[in-house]
């Protein structure tokens, strides 16, 4: 195959992932937008090896290992993609991330021995760059998988002098960088190669629990500038563009998740050295709580006006989005003003719940944004919290400080009752006491989300 054809078969691939990235951006198109990525990214796999080009640094002499290699690699992700629960996504996509960066990085260094002399200066220098933002991106990412895991603490891990330690760290790694261009040779760049993944260790340690997904979406955006970079060493159009893209979209979802939880990048990721100490225990405090049972709720419901449905990762997790759905429709019929309440950061990746309700072919007319719907609590008769937490928590308008502060939330504590269903008085994602479960206007209902909400339909179908 010629270069010329090997470059526009790519360059087909790569006008693949844009249509993707595209039909991706709506959940009525997502599915074909996921259909077309992955054909684009199977053709610009199988094309590799229909490309031998006699300069190509391609190994293509490697067969037996690199079908080895994708063998393993099917093995091991094709169950894993399958099994993996709606709520554990975001871990899943860190851990594929983080192998990702691992692997940029393994390809730069494999080109660097193989270029050897020949290499130019700007082929160092993309080199050096795919090691560190490579490593980084691959420690980074298992630190976050084993937080999102529950394989380690969710909270931030600060230790005195921290600070001075990732300074340290981070300035070696530009010292030894700087080596590498001018040295040149084996040794200093697997130095580079360990300090950075010491570093990726460091550098997600001090983020706590909430702030995780922001993290792995800021390491994704890693991985693709990796990519990129390396595409330039392996003079590869196709992972020039397919890493930019991974580059740009990681860096807009990073921003747009940081403005959701109504934070900075910074604060995000340096928030643990400057925040003050919390309470984040998790012990639910020995204070008085209003619990009631399905059938107080249901007479809650039967006599309001307008219900706000709030659903966070419990429900998730409880995978209660049909019976939500039967509730809903169920009030709807009893001519209640029924519509769902969505924050940008219910759930544990953006737009989780509105993939969840989607699930359950809940009309997109009930799900209202947070800034539409938070006018309206104040002439809510009930609002219904379910497995959800952070995002309701006042604490976040009303307790600087404490690492949910600043995050806009849905204001449920102006509607005239809220229910939340929740299993025990554990707090949520952020381990942070919610003050709003004490209020004499808020109602308990225990149990699973789901098994509480068939309750709830069986008796308001009842009255
Ligand atoms: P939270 O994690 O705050 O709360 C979930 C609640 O669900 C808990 O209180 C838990 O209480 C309850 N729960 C869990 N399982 C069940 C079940 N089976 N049945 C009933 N209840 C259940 O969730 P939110 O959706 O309110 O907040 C999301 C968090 O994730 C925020 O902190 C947000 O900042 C963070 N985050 C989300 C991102 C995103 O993109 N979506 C990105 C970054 C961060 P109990 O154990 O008592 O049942």
């Amino acid at each position: 195959m010629s270069r010329t054809i090997y470059d526009l078969i790519g360059l087909f691939a790569g006008v693949c992932f844009i249509l993707a990235l595209k039909g991706l951006s709506h959940p009525k198109t997502a599915r074909r937008g996921n259909k077309i990525g992955a054909l684009g990214a199977t053709i610009a796999t199988l094309v590799v090896f229909f490309y031998a080009n006699e300069g190509s640094s391609l190994p293509l002499n490697n067969l037996g290992w690199i079908l080895g290699a994708i063998a393993v690699g099917a093995l091991v992700g094709v169950p894993a993609a399958r099994k993996v629960q709606m709520t554990q996504m975001p871990q899943l996509v860190a851990l594929f991330n983080g192998v990702g960066g691992g692997a940029a990085a393994l390809v730069a260094i494999v080109e660097y021995l193989h270029l050897g002399d020949t290499a130019t200066t700007a082929e160092v220098v993309f080199t050096v760059f795919t090691v560190i933002v490579g490593c980084v991106s691959f420690s980074g990412s298992i630190i976050t998988f084993m937080k999102l895991q529950e394989l380690m603490t969710t909270r931030p891990v600060v230790f005195p002098g921290g600070r001075f330690v990732i300074a340290g760290t981070l300035v070696a790694v530009l010292g030894v960088a700087v080596w590498v261009v001018t040295a040149l040779g084996t040794t200093p760049l697997l130095v580079l190669a360990g300090l950075s993944l010491l570093f990726g260790v460091l550098f997600v340690l001090p983020v706590g629990g909430a702030d995780v997904p922001i993290v792995i979406s800021l390491l994704n955006a890693f991985t693709g500038l990796t990519v990129a970079a390396s595409g330039y060493v392996l003079d590869s159009v196709l992972l020039i563009i397919a890493g930019t893209l991974v580059g740009a979209s990681g860096t807009i979802l990073t921003r747009l998740m940081a403005e959701a939880m109504g934070r900075s990048l910074f604060g995000t990721l340096f928030g643990a050295f400057t925040a003050k100490p919390q309470d984040t225990s998790g012990v639910a405090e020995d204070r008085p709580v209003r619990s009631g049972s399905p059938d107080d709720v249901a007479i809650l419901l039967n006599y309001a006006r307008r219900v706000v449905i709030v659903p966070g990762f419990g429900l998730a997790v409880a995978q209660a989005q049909h019976t939500v759905r039967e509730l809903a429709d169920l009030m709807i019929s009893k001519g209640i003003d029924v519509a769902y309440g969505i924050h940008p950061v219910a759930g544990r990746m953006p737009g989780h719940m509105n993939v969840l309700l989607a699930e359950a072919n809940v009309p997109y007319d009930q799900l209202l944004e947070m800034d539409e719907v938070n006018p309206t609590f104040g002439q809510t008769d009930v609002a219904i919290v379910i497995g959800a937490n952070d995002v309701v928590n006042p604490a976040a308008q009303n307790t600087p400080g404490c690492p949910i502060y600043g995050m806009p939330i849905l204001e449920v504590s102006n509607a005239a009752n809220v229910i939340f269903l929740k299993r025990s008085m554990r707090p949520g994602f952020a381990g942070i006491e919610n003050e709003l479960l004490y209020d004499p206007k808020t109602m308990l209902l225990f149990g699973d989300a789901k098994a509480s909400l068939t309750k709830v339909v069986g008796a308001l179908k009842a009255l």
